[in-house]
Order: C-alpha cells, then sequence, then structure tokens
C-alpha cells in the first residue's frame, strides 16, 4: 500500500554558516531537499510528500519539484517535532507515514525498501539506524573531563526515514508536545509513550548535512549513489 511522507524542512540551519538554508544548497545540480524527495518518490510507494516550511521560505516555490502534483506545503513551527506535527496535521489518520529530515539527501534505495518492510512485522514503526562506531565517553557535566565509558554495544545513531503508522504517531507527538518532552526525532515521542519501535539497520552514509565541510561529503555519496 501507498504512504506518506513528512518532510521538516522549516530550519534555518545556522550551523552551516551559509546565505540560505541548507536544504537549499545544491550538489549535482540539485539541492538536498529535492535529492531527498526524489529519494522517497523513486520508491514508487509514496502518494504524497507534504513538505513543512518556514512562513519566511522564498526558495521552495521555485524549485520544478514545487510543481509535481504529489507534493504539499504546509507551515512548519519553531522546531522540528513541530514542523512534523503541522504536516501530520494535514496528513489524515489512515495508513503508515515516513518522515525525512530535508537535509538528509543520501538515502540509499535498499535502506528505504528495508524500512518500508516493516508493516509486515511491526504494529508500532521504527527507524533507519547506524550502529555506533567510536568508543563513547560520558562528560562530567560542565566539566572536560571523562565520567565513563558508555558501552557501545548497543548504541545506535538515529537517522531518518523515521516510519510509524500515522495515528498513532498523531497521538504520540502530540502528547509529547503538549507535556513538553525532548522530542529530538520521531522515534523519542513515541518512546515517551512506552512504544519501542524498530532499529533498521541502515548505511551511515546516510548523513544529515549539518556543517559546512558535510557537503563535499554529501556529493561524494551521492555520485556512488548514481553509479
Ligand atoms: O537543525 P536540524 O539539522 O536538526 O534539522 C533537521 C531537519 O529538521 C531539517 O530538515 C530542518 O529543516 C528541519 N527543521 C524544521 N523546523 C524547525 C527546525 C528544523 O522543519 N523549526
Amino acid at each position: 500500500p501507498q504512504v506518506i511522507a513528512v518532510i521538516p524542512a522549516a530550519g534555518i540551519g545556522s550551523r552551516m554558516q551559509a546565505e540560505c538554508p541548507k536544504q537549499y544548497l545544491s550538489v549535482g545540480g540539485n539541492t538536498l531537499i529535492e535529492h531527498s524527495i526524489l529519494a522517497l518518490l523513486q520508491s514508487g510507494r509514496v502518494s504524497q510528500v507534504i513538505v513543512a516550511l518556514s512562513p519566511h521560505d522564498t526558495q521552495f516555490s521555485q524549485l520544478p519539484i514545487a510543481r509535481d502534483p504529489r507534493i504539499r506545503v504546509v507551515e512548519g513551527g519553531a522546531e522540528r517535532a513541530e514542523s512534523v506535527m503541522a504536516g501530520l496535521d494535514v496528513a489524515g489518520d489512515r495508513g503508515w507515514v515516513l518522515v525525512h529530515d530535508a537535509a538528509r539527501p543520501c538515502l540509499h534505495p535498499d535502506d528505504l525498501n528495508n524500512l518500508l518492510a516493516i508493516t509486515a512485522t511491526s504494529k508500532v514503526g521504527g527507524i533507519l539506524a547506524a550502529p555506533v562506531r567510536d568508543t563513547m565517553k560520558r562528560g562530567e557535566p560542565g566539566v572536560a573531563a571523562i565520567a565513563h565509558t558508555v558501552d557501545r554495544q548497543d548504541l545506535w545513531h538515529a537517522l531518518t526515514p523515521q516510519f510509524f503508522p500515522l495515528e498513532l504517531l498523531k497521538i504520540c507527538l502530540r502528547r509529547a508536545l503538549n507535556e513538553g518532552a525532548v522530542v529530538t526525532d520521531e522515534a523519542s515521542a513515541m518512546e515517551y509513550c512506552g512504544f519501542h519501535p524498530m532499529l533498521i539497520p541502515a548505511r551511515a552514509d546516510n548523513i544529515k548535512v549539518t556543517r559546512p565541510e558535510d557537503l563535499a561529503l554529501a556529493e561524494f555519496y551521492l555520485t556512488r549513489l548514481s553509479q
């Protein structure tokens, strides 16, 4: 069955030190957000992509992809979770929803397919995730000293897309936001409500372009993806 996607794209990307929000930086002739949207649409499983934009956004409507009938635009919020909520609010209550960062252009089709396949085994949903490779340290609060080493055995980087039953995610995200929980991804809202979404192992090259040097890395991964 077809699914809906929500793309939070209302951030200003302050860490990029760029002239424009990071999702509008170009790599290989397309902006990051176009790469991210196309990666979802190319699966053939996504019937609608709801893009949450800043009220001050002037760039999205100028992209060719903005004229695709599957694209719908909503006004995002001050935090990522509020932008996602605004998208979910117009998405209805049926089926499943993918949430994918605008700034994650290097999604591999195999990883997306693995994630979409979890509807067969899960009622709660799941996320793409990459195992942590480095040794992890917890610092003493406020001091540049190690408190202790964190066992990396069961540590994962949370990536996107994240994939949930639409109505369940709406309920959990609304509750988490209303109760002031820290929500940096959709899974945290599900966890806040007592659910345990699945971890789907995925390529670590599905990076979120955050700092200026990430752009060259994204270009490298995108070139490899297109070969
Ligand atoms: O800033 P960060 O890298 O965490 O942003 C992740 C994604 O969330 C980006 O695609 C960004 O545009 C989006 N976002 C949003 N609304 C906000 C802040 C971030 O849609 N208020």
